[in-house]
């Protein structure tokens, strides 16, 4: 028998390393001369393994913000950690990376491609992974699994109701085995049966260590979360109470 010291100096828990840590954030459009401050100096603190949604007016920043969490654009001011990672500072390829391996993205709108199956769908997450094919499949028929969508992987999108669609966006977003999943209103297009069966999913997998991070107009999903955070005119507040 192996013993296996657990507690060396730097056997931190997860747990205690935050999934991301902002200091000053901004961010700046310039449109036609027209200059727009969407982020006026965010400072927060997220989790990992916590469950937080983001609410607020529309224009208050809460889109480019889960932009800037989730790698596809750069603060204009500040430091965005992701780990040990400054995503302010990074070069595309460092966002790149960590946008292909740490982050699962689900959008409202589902952006499920229209002819492709809901594996294919699934599948294409991984493209930027490189993984052996083997892998690849193994990771499709589990995401799909764990979605309870097993059945359907034969299934085009328009075949599926919408509930099931944004499951299989879900399981796109999870198939890489991400850190982090970032949801900008993942219930918008959903009625409420469908609204309650898509946050049961997403409560599992945030139960199995899944950092969540949910833009929500629902204040029934707002309500289901650990941490409730509000972004107004590009400013941050915890409403969690
Ligand atoms: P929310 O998601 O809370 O509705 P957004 O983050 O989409 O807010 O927008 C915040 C502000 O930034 C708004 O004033 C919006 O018009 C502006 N904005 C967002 N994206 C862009 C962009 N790509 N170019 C110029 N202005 C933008
Ligand atoms: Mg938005």
């Amino acid at each position: 028998m192996t013993i296996v010291e657990q507690n060396t100096p730097d056997a931190v828990p997860a747990e205690t390393v935050p999934a991301y840590r902002l200091t000053g954030i901004t961010k700046t459009y310039t449109q036609k001369g027209r200059v727009v401050q969407a982020l006026k100096g965010v400072d927060v603190e997220i989790d990992a393994g916590d469950f937080v949604t983001i609410q607020g007016p529309t224009g208050g920043g809460k889109s480019t913000l889960l932009q800037l969490l989730g790698a596809l654009d750069k603060p204009t001011e500040g430091h965005l950690m992701i780990g040990d990672t400054d995503l302010a500072q990074g070069s595309s390829a460092d966002l790149e990376r960590v946008r292909a391996r740490e982050i699962g993205f689900v959008f409202q709108a589902f952006n499920l491609i229209p002819t492709l199956t809901a594996a294919e769908n699934v599948d294409m997450g991984l493209e930027p992974l490189g993984l052996p094919r083997a892998e690849r499949d193994v990771r499709v028929t589990d995401a799909l699994e764990r979605v309870g969508l097993a059945e359907r992987a034969d299934h085009r999108p328009g075949e599926l109701s919408g509930g099931q669609q944004q499951r299989v966006a879900i399981a796109r977003a999870i198939a890489k085995r991400p850190r982090v999943l970032l949801a900008d209103e993942p219930t918008g297009n959903l009625d409420e049966s469908m609204r309650d069966d898509i946050l049961a999913v997403l409560e599992e997998l945030n139960a199995e260590g899944l950092t969540l991070i949910v833009v929500t107009h629902d204040s029934a999903v707002a309500h289901r979360a650990r941490r409730r955070l509000r972004l107004d005119k590009g400013t941050i507040r915890d409403i969690t109470r």
